[in-house]
C-alpha cells in the first residue's frame, strides 16, 4: 500500500512529485537489498545508497540554495524521512542526521565563511555529518552537563573527551560537535559548538555493534588533545547550546517520520503475508478467514494514521510561525510508541516466520526501536509534553 497520500491542504504538487521520486528510487535501490545489508552489516553498501539520494538532489535539502541546497521546506524533509525509513532504517538514519539536525546548526547558527567553506559539500553528499553530543557519563536528558572540554590554545582549541551513540560516527567527514568551553559553567551556558573535520589530529572513531539498524555507522567519537582551528567554532556563548536545542525540535519530527515509514512497512508486509497464507479447510487466506486478523491489521492501520496526522500538524504548526514543542514532544512519543507496537504485531501475524532472520519484520521490530531512544528518549518527551501541559 505504501505510505498513503493524506491529502493535507499544505501539500502541493511539488511535495507529490517529490514523495514519488523518493518512492521510484527507493523500489530501485533500497527496497530489496535491506535484509542482506542488514545481515551482512555492510556500511559501505549504505554510504553508496546514501550518496546516491544525490541524484534527487536531497541530501542538502533544506540547506539554502545560495549554499548548494535545495532551499526546501520541512514538509519536503518529513517526506524524505517517511519514505527512506518505509524503504531502509539505515540509510533512513544516515540521512536524517545528515540532512537534519547536524546540518541545521551549521546553515542557522554558523558564521559565514564556515557556511561557504562547508555546507555546498554537504548538499551534494560529498561531506557526511554526524552531530556528536551524548556522553558515557552524563545521561542524555542531561546533557547540558557534559564535560567534553574545549579550551583555546592560540589559535585553536584543543578537544578532550569521548562522545557515545554517534549516528554516523565511522563514515562521518564532519562533525559537529559540543564542548564545554567554560570549565567554570557547569550547565547550558559554557558549552560551544565545533565543525570538527574527521582529518584534525586527535579525533578517533570506533563502530559500536548495535541491536537494531544493522547496516548504518553508530559509534563512539574520541577526542585526545584534538587541535580544531578557532575559525571551525560554530558558536559559542551562554545561549549557543539553547539556540541548537530548539533547533532540535525540528530533528523531533523526522525521527517519528522514519517510525512511521518502518511502522507502515510492518502493516504492508504484514497484509502481504496473510493474503498468502491459507487456512487448509476451505482455502480461504487469513485475511478473508480471521476477524481477529482483520481487526488488528485495522488497528495497525489506524495507529499509524493517527500517528503520522500528529506530526504533519506538528509540522504544520511550526511551519507557520505557531508554538509547538507540547505537539512536536507528544508526536514523537507517540510514533515511537506505535512502530514498536505496531511491528510487534507485524511479528506475532507472521507465525515462525516472523521469527526467522529471512523474513524482513524482525529488522523492522529492531530498526523501529531506534526512535524512543534517539532524540531524546520517549519518557523524556512525556515529560517534556506534560511540563508544557502543566504550564
Ligand atoms: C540509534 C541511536 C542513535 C543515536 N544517535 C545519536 C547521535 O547521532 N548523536 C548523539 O549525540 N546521540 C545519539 N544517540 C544517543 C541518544 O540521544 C541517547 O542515548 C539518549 O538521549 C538517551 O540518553 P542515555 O543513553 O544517556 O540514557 P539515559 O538518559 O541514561 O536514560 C536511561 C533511561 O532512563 C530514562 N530516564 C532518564 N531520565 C529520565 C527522566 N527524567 N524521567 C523518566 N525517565 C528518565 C530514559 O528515558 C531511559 O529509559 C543515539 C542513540 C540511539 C539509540
Amino acid at each position: 500500500m505504501y505510505l498513503e497520500d493524506l491529502k493535507l491542504p499544505f501539500l502541493t504538487t511539488e511535495h507529490q512529485l517529490l514523495r514519488q521520486s523518493i518512492r521510484d528510487f527507493a523500489k530501485k535501490e533500497l527496497i530489496d537489498g535491506a535484509l542482506e545489508r542488514d545481515e551482512k552489516n555492510d556500511i559501505n553498501e549504505t554510504v553508496r545508497l546514501f550518496k546516491k539520494l544525490n541524484q534527487l538532489d536531497v541530501l542538502g535539502i533544506r540547506i539554502p540554495e545560495k549554499y548548494g541546497g535545495a532551499g526546501a521546506d520541512m514538509y519536503s524533509e518529513l517526506i524524505l524521512m517517511e519514505e527512506l525509513g518505509y524503504a531502509d532504517a539505515s540509510v533512513a538514519l544516515t540521512t536524517l542526521i545528515h540532512t537534519g539536525a547536524a546540518a541545521a546548526v551549521i546553515y542557522e547558527m554558523a558564521p559565514e565563511e564556515l557556511k561557504q567553506k562547508y555546507l555546498p559539500k554537504v548538499a551534494t553528499g560529498e561531506k557526511i555529518l554526524a552531530f556528536a553530543m551524548t556522553e558515557s557519563d552524563v545521561p542524555g536528558s542531561w546533557s547540558s552537563y557534559m564535560q567534553t572540554s574545549a579550551r583555546l590554545d592560540g589559535d585553536h582549541y584543543v578537544l578532550n573527551g569521548t562522545k557515545v551513540f554517534i549516528t554516523n560516527a565511522t563514515i562521518a567527514d564532519l562533525f559537529v560537535v559540543f564542548a564545554r568551553t567554560n570549565p567554570e559553567e557547569k550547565g547550558h551556558k559554557g558549552i560551544g559548538i565545533f565543525l570538527v573535520e574527521k582529518d584534525f589530529p586527535g579525533i578517533s572513531t570506533a563502530e559500536e555493534p548495535s541491536f537494531g539498524d544493522g547496516a548504518g555507522s553508530w559509534g563512539s567519537v574520541f577526542f585526545d588533545n584534538c587541535r580544531v582551528p578557532k575559525e571551525n567554532l560554530i558558536k559559542d556563548g551562554p545561549t549557543a547550546f539553547a539556540e541548537a536545542m530548539r533547533l532540535f525540535n525540528y530533528e523531533r519530527m523526522e525521527n517519528p517520520s522514519i517510525c512511521n515509514g518502518i511502522a507502515q512497512r510492518a502493516l504492508d508486509e504484514t497484509i502481504s503475508f496473510l493474503s498468502q497464507r491459507k487456512e487448509p479447510k476451505k482455502g480461504l487466506p487469513f485475511t478473508k478467514a480471521y476477524q481477529h486478523v482483520q481487526f488488528k491489521l485495522a488497528e495497525m492501520y489506524a495507529r499509524i494514521r493517527a500517528s503520522r496526522l500528529m506530526v504533519w500538524h506538528a509540522c504544520f504548526l511550526a511551519e507557520n510561525g505557531h508554538p509547538f514543542v507540547k505537539e512536536v514532544s507528544s508526536a514523537k512519543f507517540f510514533a515511537n510508541e506505535t512502530v514498536r507496537w505496531v511491528c510487534e504485531q507485524a511479528l506475532q501475524l507472521h507465525g515462525g516466520y516472523g521469527f526467522s532472520k529471512s523474513f524482513i519484520v524482525q529488522k523492522l521490530l529492531r530498526d523501529g526501536f531506534f526512535g524512543g531512544i534517539a532524540g531524546g528518549t520517549l519518557e523524556a518527551l512525556k515529560d517534556r509534553t506534560a511540563r508544557e501541559l502543566l504550564k
